[in-house]
């Protein structure tokens, strides 16, 4: 009896075993092994059922139940199901009249299994010892209850033999068996977790780049994590070492490595903290890794185990270094930027300043502190105002004068927003730039614009500005539209050829070439047509210049039509005039020549009965003189001067009129003998020593006609010597020089001068400013002088003061040879 039961029990074992075999292989589908865990339980179950347990005769019990309940129970729906129809089918082939019966407690056993599965929630390894023989009561209170389906007594009986031996075995056995499979299921549970902990483990430090370590100081054997090789660049299958680890770290930091962990060992510390560099032996690569380490000690105190790990750090110490770069471009940026740059926080105390706020406002300690610490009250208050507005509307402009440290107002455009940060304050962002030499320059700009404008507009010229590409009319001043009685929208937006402004269209060729080879125009003539068909003459100049990025010609033109009539008239005039002067020079030129021929036919005429007169006076004043008396004789000396005065006027007159007579024949004259021989007739006189004579003669000959020259020479020093002052000693000077191609002769001398009111009339023919009887003479000699000096082409003048002396100077054209050489 104990056979089968032990056998039994063997059974129920190797089940278990098998069971946790199947469950720890692998199958792609989940189903497989559910269905092959129903065969094995179906298969037990059956075996089972071949070695019944006799408890007394005729009370046979099998582990059906309970197999199939713990099949239900671990293997889930599937599983129990598979089992149960095995089970089943088996019982159905053995017959007999318990055979529905038998297939019932089969159904109900798998059916509580799979219940308390569901109960279980996935996790029957979790089952305890009070849940199992709960479901193992359960079980067989329903394989009783099952009891009552044999036929009547029969089941009764049974039940009553069988009740309480049943539910005395089973359910403990249940928990049995059920304990079993459920031990080992959670020792698979908690492998599969290890496993499942150490693969998250190796997924997490890949992830996160980070390799653990772990060094046994006794024994000297380090080990390290997949990932320390991986980082290192070693092959993982290559023993871990510490001689490996520092063939991989970087040569410049090998010692400083080495030395970090012996020396944290040798003075006792807890551990340490470190970066360095390595190079990876599979890709020669250089990465930035961080060491930290931590010191295990045992009882004694005593360091026994170090572990660690270690981390790529590479990305975040470029990145760092990457921000950091950035932040000194940013800074530098800053620095040289020439606008103030400025954030604050909400409550407007500055959290940055770059230096050009620094130096135009002078302080320093910007940071922390309000505009009102560095600025004037109003300044300030208006710009804390702004920043309040900033906060709720985002972004303000405004512009603003604020002092700077040297005290001059400037003018600062400003820009503030507001620079919100996730879960703080939000700060408020500025940039301001002086505008101050700007905002003057456009005032400027402004004010010579309206004076342009001004200008352009009241100009009492024609002033218009036009398109140089085509001269579309852009503008037209009020002057323009007056003179041409257009007006300023019949121009505008026209072109002036369009307009039919040009009277001549090649004329604008003609300004345009100006412009091209002179780079403007000025005091172009052109001649306009105005809207009446009226042609007017303009004076116009043009300068190029640039208007909105087009070529434009701003040309300023003056009307000179009357000017140019007036011209006209003028020159007409002129003309008239000058014929007319032609007309009467001719007719004088004549009357001249015919007074000329008079007084030459005249004086010629009345020489010869002068010549008788005097002639036969002089014969009565030779041989009848006597035969007069006193009176009579007076009379005779009378008419013999009144004759040779008259003779003395008659050839003088022949020699005025001669003078013209005769072709001027100009030659080289030697000076010295030519005065010489002028001077002879006043021989006696010098000689007397009344009168000093100079000659002062630059030149030893002249070019010139000679006898003119003679009668110029000779008539001066006549009445030089003549005009003497009685109370002085008389002086006369001849000074002969040339002056470039001119001859200059000069006849002066210190006698009684002449009142400058006469110094014209003298040179006209018969005036004298003197009576015959104080200083005899004609009254011609001066004339005659004056007539040969034009004919020599020449001028004469005349300088003189009374009872000062007089000089008379002649220059004329000629050729000179220099003196005493
Ligand atoms: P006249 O025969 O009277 O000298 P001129 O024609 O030679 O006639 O001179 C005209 C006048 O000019 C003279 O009457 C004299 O009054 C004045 N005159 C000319 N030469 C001199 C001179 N050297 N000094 C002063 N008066 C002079």
């Amino acid at each position: 009896m104990y056979r089968d039961l032990v056998l039994n029990v063997a059974l129920l074992v190797a089940l278990s075993a098998t069971y946790n075999l199947l469950d720890r292989l692998r199958f792609p589908q989940d189903w497989v092994k559910r269905v092959l865990g129903g065969l094995l339980f179906g298969f037990v179950t059956v075996v089972g059922m071949q070695l019944p347990f006799r408890y007394g005769p005729g009370l046979i019990f099998d582990g059906r139940s309970i197999i199939l309940s713990l099949a239900g129970l671990f293997g889930g729906p599937v599983t129990g199901a598979v089992a149960a129809a095995m089970a089943a089918a088996y019982r159905f082939h053995l017959g007999g009249v318990g055979a529905w019966t038998g297939i019932g407690v089969i159904a109900t056993s798998a059916l509580a299994g799979i219940l308390w599965h569901r109960r279980m929630k996935g996790r029957p390894e979790e089952v305890g010892a009070g849940s199992l023989f709960f479901l193992g009561l359960a079980v067989h209170v329903f394989m009783l209850l099952w009891m009552l389906t044999l036929p009547w007594p029969v089941g009764l009986g049974v039940l009553k033999r069988i009740a309480f031996p049943v539910l005395l075995i089973y359910p403990p056995a249940t928990v049995l068996l059920g304990q079993l499979l459920a031990m080992e299921a959670r020792r698979r549970r908690s492998e599969e977790d290890l496993r499942r902990n150490m693969e998250m483990l190796q997924k997490t430090q890949s992830i996160a780049r980070i390799g653990s370590w772990e060094y046994d100081v006794e024994s000297r054997r380090l080990t390290w994590s997949p990932e320390v090789s991986r980082l290192f660049g070693v092959d993982p299958d290559t023993p871990p070492s510490y001689e490996l680890f520092l063939q991989c770290v970087h040569p410049d930091d090998r010692g400083r490595v080495d030395r970090a962990y012996s020396e944290s060992v040798r003075q006792g510390r807890d551990g340490y903290e470190m970066e360095h560099r390595i190079v990876r032996p599979n890709d020669g690569r250089i990465r930035t890794v961080l060491e930290k380490c931590e010191h295990i000690r045992g009882a004694d105190r005593r360091i026994v185990r170090s572990v660690g790990f270690v981390q790529d750090i590479t990305e975040r110490v470029e990145t760092e270094a990457e921000v950091r770069e950035i932040q000194e471009t940013f800074q530098t940026f800053m620095d040289f930027l020439p606008a103030a740059v400025f954030m604050k926080d909400s409550r407007s105390r500055c959290t940055y300043v770059n230096r050009y706020m620094k130096e135009v406002f002078g302080a320093e300690d910007w940071v922390g502190q309000t505009p009102h610490e560095h600025l004037p009250r109003e300044v300030a208050d208006k710009m804390v105002a702004d920043d309040r507005e900033v906060l709720s509307e985002g972004v303000v402009e405004t512009e603003e004068a604020v002092p700077g440290k040297d005290g001059t107002r400037r003018l600062f455009r400003t820009v503030k927003f507001r620079m919100d940060r996730p879960g703080k304050e939000p700060l408020i962002g500025g940039i301001a730039w002086d505008v101050t030499v700007q905002r003057a320059a456009e005032q400027a700009l402004r004010e010579s614009e309206e004076k342009f404008a001004k200008a352009f507009r009241s100009a009492p010229l024609l002033m218009s500005i036009t398109r140089l590409e085509d001269a579309l009319v852009l503008d037209v001043n009020d002057t323009y539209c007056e003179v041409t009685g257009y007006g300023r929208e019949e121009m505008i937006g026209r072109t002036t050829l369009e307009i039919g402004l040009w009277r001549d269209p090649t004329d604008r060729r003609r300004l345009l070439k100006q412009l091209r080879t002179r780079g403007r125009v000025t005091n172009l003539d052109l001649d306009l047509r105005m809207k009446n068909g009226e042609i007017r003459h303009m004076l116009f100049s043009c300068e190029p210049v640039v208007l909105q990025g087009t070529q434009c010609l701003i040309s300023v033109g003056m009307d000179i039509t009357e000017r140019v009539r007036a011209d006209q008239a003028l020159k007409e005039l002129a003309a008239e005039l000058e014929l007319r002067v032609a007309q009467r020079t001719a007719q004088l030129t004549e009357a001249n020549k015919e007074l000329e021929a008079f007084i030459f036919s005249v004086s010629h005429d009345l020489r010869a009965p002068l010549r008788a007169i005097s002639g036969f006076a002089e014969i009565i004043a030779r041989r009848h003189r006597e035969a007069l008396n006193e009176e009579g004789r007076r009379y005779f000396d009378h008419i013999l001067e009144a004759s040779e005065r008259m003779g003395s006027l008659i050839s003088d007159l022949l020699n005025y009129s001669r003078l013209g007579r005769k072709a001027v024949t100009p030659e080289v004259i030697e000076l010295e003998p030519f005065v010489e021989e002028v001077l002879r007739p006043y021989e006696e006189t010098l000689r007397s020593g009344e009168t000093e004579l100079v000659l002062d003669l630059e030149v030893s000959s002249l070019w010139a006609d000679r006898a003119l020259l003679r009668q110029i020479v000779s008539n001066l020093v006549d009445n030089a010597l003549k005009y003497r002052r009685e109370d002085v000693e008389h002086r006369v000077r001849i000074a002969c020089r040339t002056e470039g191609s001119e001859a200059v002769l000069t006849v002066s001398d210190n006698g009684i001068g002449i009142d400058p009111n006469h110094h014209e009339r003298i040179f006209n023919i018969f005036q004298r400013l003197h009576p015959r009887t104080a200083y005899p003479g004609t009254g011609i000699g001066l004339a005659l002088v004056k007539k040969a000096v034009s004919l020599l082409g020449g001028t004469i003048r005349l300088a003189s003061e009374p009872e000062k002396g007089t000089e008379f100077e002649i220059r004329w054209p000629a050729q000179a040879k220099e003196n005493r050489e």
